[in-house]
């Protein structure tokens, strides 16, 4: 039993989610700070709980953010397919004076934290958003992004980028080094990627695109529209012959753990290929900006079939609305509306923890953990019993 102690807060709700399950008649105690003391039946929580209408969870992650394209908001247009979405991007994206990224990268921060989101996965591609993650309160994992398809230059490319992730760990700042995606990467570029370090944790953003598995499966894609635009010579790639994660997976044969976003073309036998590898491997769902790109959803009934771990994330804002988990959370619900809500709750929080490397903190209430406290509402039971979100939900921070 806890006494009443000011410093001792106590809340209830008519559904409690602990990062893993929804739990029952539970009352979380935690410090004045947020910290998580204990999560005990009601009947021993004692005076003074704080009880709210709908559910209580730990904070959200998002893994997969690009804060320094937030400038960009409404600026892409919708449904244009991805070719032509990274060609207006690569465009407009310098359009903008570096102060008035940092001030939008500041909003989108603000945002992030308004919508319950705790920790976040973010792309950088230059040194921009430093200023703006030292001074969170959100925790941040930075993947330095490294892009190059012709093989001649990726030591260049890569000592480039190496100093970038040196002046993130300068700052204090959780960094590591990733590719772009398959069909921006050239072979060397991944070796030297792969040879970096065996513990870091490697962010790719995979099979966005058709075109992508075409390109490796036959050597003749669209994309030869962006290469031509950025006056590439790509004559020295040689395709493989299998899916794109077929043929750019293998380079990683140190055991990294891996984030693989988007997705939106995989097939089954991709998914398989992973989990043969023996890889800690995470499968971030952006529906939002799948919806917004390529007008499609990510094969989440075959990742949950093969057992894969679902994290989540909101891309940039130039390729969506808002940056909130709920928001892409509502999108699975109405494509997917069989799947339980309380697995998708467990990719927003726990799994997106794990992925980040940041669960001794976040994504549980586990006792010891300070991983905010959100309250999402309206929310309850349907007759059936089954636990259902409204479409107008909301969160708002508690803790
Ligand atoms: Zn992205």
């Amino acid at each position: 039993m806890y006494t009443v102690h000011s410093t001792i807060h106590r809340f209830s709700a008519n559904l409690m989610f602990d990062g893993k399950r929804f739990v029952n008649d539970k009352t979380l105690i935690t410090d004045s700070k947020g910290k998580i003391l204990d999560l005990i039946p009601s009947v021993d929580a004692g005076e003074d709980v704080r009880f709210l209408e709908g559910i209580l969870c730990p904070g959200f992650i998002n893994a997969h953010c690009h804060l320094e394209l937030s400038h960009l908001k409404d600026k892409i247009p919708m449904h244009t397919g991805l070719i032509d979405f990274l060609m207006t991007v690569m465009q407009s994206r310098n359009e903008n004076d570096p102060e008035e990224i940092i001030a939008f990268s500041q909003k989108a921060n603000r945002e992030m934290a308004d919508n319950g989101i705790m920790a976040v996965g973010d792309i950088s591609n230059n040194t921009g958003s430093i200023p703006v993650k030292k001074n969170s309160d959100l925790y941040y994992h930075t993947f330095v992004e490294a892009t190059g398809f012709l093989d001649f230059n990726a030591r260049e490319r890569f000592a480039y980028m190496k100093r970038i992730h040196q002046d993130f760990m300068n700052n204090g700042l959780t960094a590591s080094l990733v590719p772009h995606a398959p069909y921006s990467v050239s072979h060397s570029l991944f070796q030297l990627i792969n040879d970096v370090s065996q513990k870091d944790i490697i962010s790719i953003h995979n099979q966005e695109c058709e075109e992508e598995n075409t390109m490796y499966e036959t050597g003749k894609s669209n994309f030869k529209r962006l290469y031509d635009n950025l006056g590439m010579d790509i004559s020295g790639f040689r395709h493989t012959g299998k899916s794109s994660l077929k043929s750019w997976f293998p380079y990683f044969n140190m055991q990294h753990p891996i984030i693989l976003v988007h997705n939106t073309f995989t097939d089954e036998s991709d998914i398989a290929f992973v989990n043969e590898s023996g890889h800690s491997a995470f499968w971030c769902l952006c529906p939002n900006a799948n919806a917004y790109i390529e007008n499609r959803m990510p094969p989440v009934e075959w990742l949950l079939k093969r057992g894969a771990k679902i994290v989540l994330g909101t891309d940039s804002l130039a390729s969506n609305h808002q940056l909130s988990i709920l928001e892409e959370i509502k999108t699975l619900l109405k494509h997917f509306p069989d799947i339980p809500l309380e697995k998708m709750l467990s990719w927003a929080t726990l799994n997106g923890a794990q992925a980040l490397q940041c669960e001794d903190k976040y994504g549980s209430f586990e006792k010891g953990r300070t991983p905010g406290i959100i309250h999402i509402f309206p929310s309850g039971k349907n007759a059936g019993g089954e636990i259902k979100l409204s479409e107008t939900a909301k969160v708002e921070r508690l803790k």
